[in-house]
């Protein structure tokens, strides 16, 4: 059986992501950082539907802990074919004027490194060159990667710049190895995230901005990332595909 791990799954994107790659017959890894309880009604919800899953804690940002979480894996039944690098943070709306090196770094650590590591540990896992079966990756960037989110938050969006930057590169290293790796950069998407940077109404004030005028919802941003993994992309690498209504 095919195992897909997706980062940060226990809410939002990375909850809409499993359940549908479950649909699709995946055994999903439902990663989570701190909410346990989250994370074990995820996989409640696939066993009820008749799919696979199981919840492995780790914080990505943590090489040993992500790791550990790869090992994890490793002695479940299947393979790793599909890593979703969802998990992401941003802090409080502020100008790059309030920004400590401290939260710069936080932001970094996670949506960055969390990230490359990940990438790492599944490459040594799908690639050819490893004796893998090949695989696919997307990384969830954001729409913030090409505004920049001044007055908002430019080191969040300065970090998915470098996701961006991660996805062409890495899909180069490997497009000959059997993984694909592609992006998914969502704009204005209903989830409990804005509340995190300070302001939950978030997408209601700017949905009359959108060129759709309104927000996303997390099922659409899935239905992207389910996509690029499958074999329905199968001639797509080092892409990312906008879904963010026009934005
Ligand atoms: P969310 O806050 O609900 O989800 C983020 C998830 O990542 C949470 O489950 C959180 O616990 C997890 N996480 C954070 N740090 C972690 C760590 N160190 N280790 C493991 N897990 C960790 O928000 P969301 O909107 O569902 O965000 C999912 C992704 O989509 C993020 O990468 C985010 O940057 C991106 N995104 C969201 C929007 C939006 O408007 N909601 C827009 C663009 C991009």
């Amino acid at each position: 059986m095919n195992i897909a791990l997706v980062t940060g799954a226990s809410r939002g994107i990375g909850r809409a992501t499993a359940l549908q790659l479950a649909a699709r017959g995946y055994c999903v890894a439902v990663n989570y950082h701190q909410r346990a309880d989250a994370a074990a009604e995820v996989v409640r919800q696939i066993e009820q539907a008749g799919g696979r899953a199981f919840s492995v804690q780790a914080d990505i940002a943590d090489e040993a802990q992500v790791v550990a979480m790869f090992q994890y894996i490793d002695s479940q039944p299947g393979t790793l074919t599909a890593l979703v690098n969802n998990a992401g943070i941003l802090f409080q709306q502020s100008t790059l004027e309030e920004l400590t090196a401290e939260r710069i770094n936080r932001v970094f650590r996670t949506n960055v490194t969390g990230t490359f590591i990940c990438c790492r540990e599944a490459i040594k896992r799908m690639a050819h060159h490893h004796g893998g079966n090949g695989g696919a990756i997307v990384n969830v960037s954001s729409a913030a990667s090409r505004t920049g989110a001044p007055g908002e938050y430019v080191d969040y969006a300065a970090s998915k710049g470098a996701m961006d930057t991660l996805t062409r590169g890495l899909s180069l290293e490997v497009a000959a190895l059997g993984v694909r790796v592609n992006g998914v950069r969502p704009g204005c998407i209903y989830t409990e995230m804005h509340a995190d940077g300070g302001e939950a109404g978030r997408v209601d004030r700017l949905a009359p901005a959108i060129p759709m005028q309104r927000g996303g919802q997390a099922e659409e941003i899935a239905n992207a990332i389910v996509w690029l993994l499958s074999e329905e992309a199968s001639y797509i690498t080092g892409s990312n595909i906008d879904a963010a209504g026009g934005r």
